[in-house]
């Protein structure tokens, strides 16, 4: 069955899928989803026995129906390699009453790279697909983790070059470490002075600018997305809700049919979006519990139906959660209006004017699959100190305001269901907080004096990223205003 997307915001031409993953964002501003979620063709007993780059075919497939098998299996062996430290990809840990799937195993230690490992490979075969001879260029605003994850996928693939906007003083230093000490030709990192939706908003505008993309067509570039909007992120992030079930089951901790729940550290909802299809695809999933941090406007939307952004931004120990407009949540909302793009695109109009919009009962009660939650800075803190002290096991502080928001859902309804925490980073790239949390003794020590005692307290040798990271030079240090990010870009492409 053929696939096609379309716009979250009007009824254009649907696309193929390596259309709609070369665009990332739909002309009309919208967001591309499939006319259908399909349903999995192959039993969870099937998968159970499947190594994840099987796994990520038996799923993949059914989204990117324009690929060839062949095409579609290289891009996954080219992924899924040896960058990853172990070779179940996405293991599952058991810790208290959860289980943890590490979803940061790959080269920069957060679950970014599980899609951004694969998206340069989507991208540059769906380019070869469409007879496209411009040069690609990927912007990407990023919250500290996206940044990273894309230019580690992007640096040196012929063919492509990447521009990465960050908040200059939002990310944590690890984070920014890892960016301005990039290698690669077609890189290029940029401090705005803002915070990420300021960043986000300014590479929103350069992509709806339609005399900028002329100017650049006939330069030989054209503009494409490693943001989360596209949807050669979100397929490959479906992969390991679907490996998680299948693990479990294959490791008898589960009956095949019985119901999970799904937590997951939101920012910009892509994850859990993710964990949302593969639901509609067929796993067993109960409750999926949307975690935010301080931030809370997805927490306060859950409970109330009203998006409110127009509130202070809080800068939090879990910077990639900083966010206050989920771009993804625009595809669940066109899904509970019925598919509706007048009806969709007239609520992000709202929020786009007046930072506000509010979806109807009717819109509410198909929301029954999601729980908010969220956790505060003392209760994520208090979540890590207690995984470590009880059980040894040491998560990073996005993790714990899901594990943190799971706690209290779990007090509050008695809720037995088992569980799957979605563990989208390494503590060793949030090494400060994760040890101030556990001993305040360690505030005065260094950052790597800190990365070599997690190593000890916690039993596990540093990553990769992090070693390579401790004596690299920066290579880069342009800084800019958020409205001189267009400049910024056409002066790294000379144009
Ligand atoms: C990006 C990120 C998140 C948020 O994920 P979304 O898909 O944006 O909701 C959570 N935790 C970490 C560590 C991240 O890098």
């Amino acid at each position: 069955m053929e696939i096609l997307y379309k716009s979250t915001r009007s009824d254009s031409q649907p696309v193929t899928a390596s259309q709609a993953i070369l665009k990332g964002l739909a002309d009309d501003g919208g967001l591309f989803v499939p006319m259908q979620i399909p349903a999995l063709d192959v039993s969870l007993e099937q998968l159970a026995t499947m190594s994840y780059q099987q796994v990520a075919y038996e799923v993949m497939k059914l989204y990117l129906t324009d690929f060839t098998k062949e095409e579609l299996e290289a891009c996954i062996t080219k992924a899924y390699d040896s960058k990853f430290d172990t070779e179940a990809i996405a293991p599952l840990t058991e810790a208290g009453d959860a289980y943890y799937l590490e979803l940061y195993h790959g080269a920069t230690i957060a679950f970014k790279d599980m899609a951004l490992s694969i998206l340069p490979h989507l991208l540059t075969t769906s380019a070869k697909k469409n007879h496209v001879h411009n040069e690609i260029v990927i912007l990407t605003a990023t919250s500290g983790d996206t940044g990273k994850a894309a230019l580690a996928g992007f640096a040196d693939v012929e063919g492509t070059r990447i521009v990465v906007f960050y908040p200059k003083n939002g990310v944590s230093p690890i984070q920014e470490k890892q960016m301005v000490t990039q290698k690669g030709k077609n890189t290029h990192v940029v401090g705005i002075h803002g915070n990420f939706d300021d960043a986000q908003t300014g590479v929103k505008n350069i992509f709806g600018d339609s005399a900028f993309a002329k100017e650049l067509d006939a330069a030989g570039f054209q503009f494409s997305s490693a943001n989360s909007i596209n949807i050669g992120r979100l397929v490959p992030q479906i992969v390991y809700y679907v490996y998680s079930y299948a693990t479990l089951l294959g490791q008898e901790r589960i009956k095949n049919g019985e119901k999970i729940n799904v937590v997951v550290p939101t920012g910009n909802f892509g994850n859990i979006l993710a964990a949302y299809y593969a639901k509609n695809m067929g796993v067993p999933i109960n409750k999926l519990i949307c975690a935010s941090n301080d931030n809370k406007v997805l927490f306060d939307f859950f409970s109330t139906g009203k998006y409110d952004r127009n509130r202070e931004f809080i800068l939090t120990s879990s910077p990639s959660m900083d966010i206050l407009i989920s771009s993804n949540l625009e595809r669940l909302i066109y899904r509970i209006c019925g598919d509706d793009a007048q009806k969709n695109a007239a609520l992000m109009n709202a929020l786009k004017e007046k930072g506000e919009y509010e979806i109807t009962p009717e819109m509410r009660e198909k929301l029954t699959d999601f729980v908010g939650g969220y956790a505060s800075e003392e209760e994520c803190f208090a979540m890590i100190k207690a995984l470590y002290d009880e059980f040894g096991y040491v998560i990073d502080t996005h993790t714990a305001v899901a594990a943190a928001a799971y706690k209290k859902y779990r007090k509050e309804t008695d809720d037995q269901t088992k569980t799957i925490i979605a563990s989208t980073a390494s503590p060793y790239k949030f090494t400060r907080s994760v040890m101030k949390a556990i001993d305040s003794k360690y505030d005065s020590m260094e950052d790597f004096a800190l990365v070599d005692e997690l190593s000890k307290i916690s039993n596990t040798s540093v990553p990769k990223a992090i070693e390579e990271i401790r004596t690299a030079p920066v290579l880069h240090d342009t800084i800019c205003e958020k409205d001189e990010m267009k400049e910024v870009v056409k002066k790294f492409l000379g144009i």
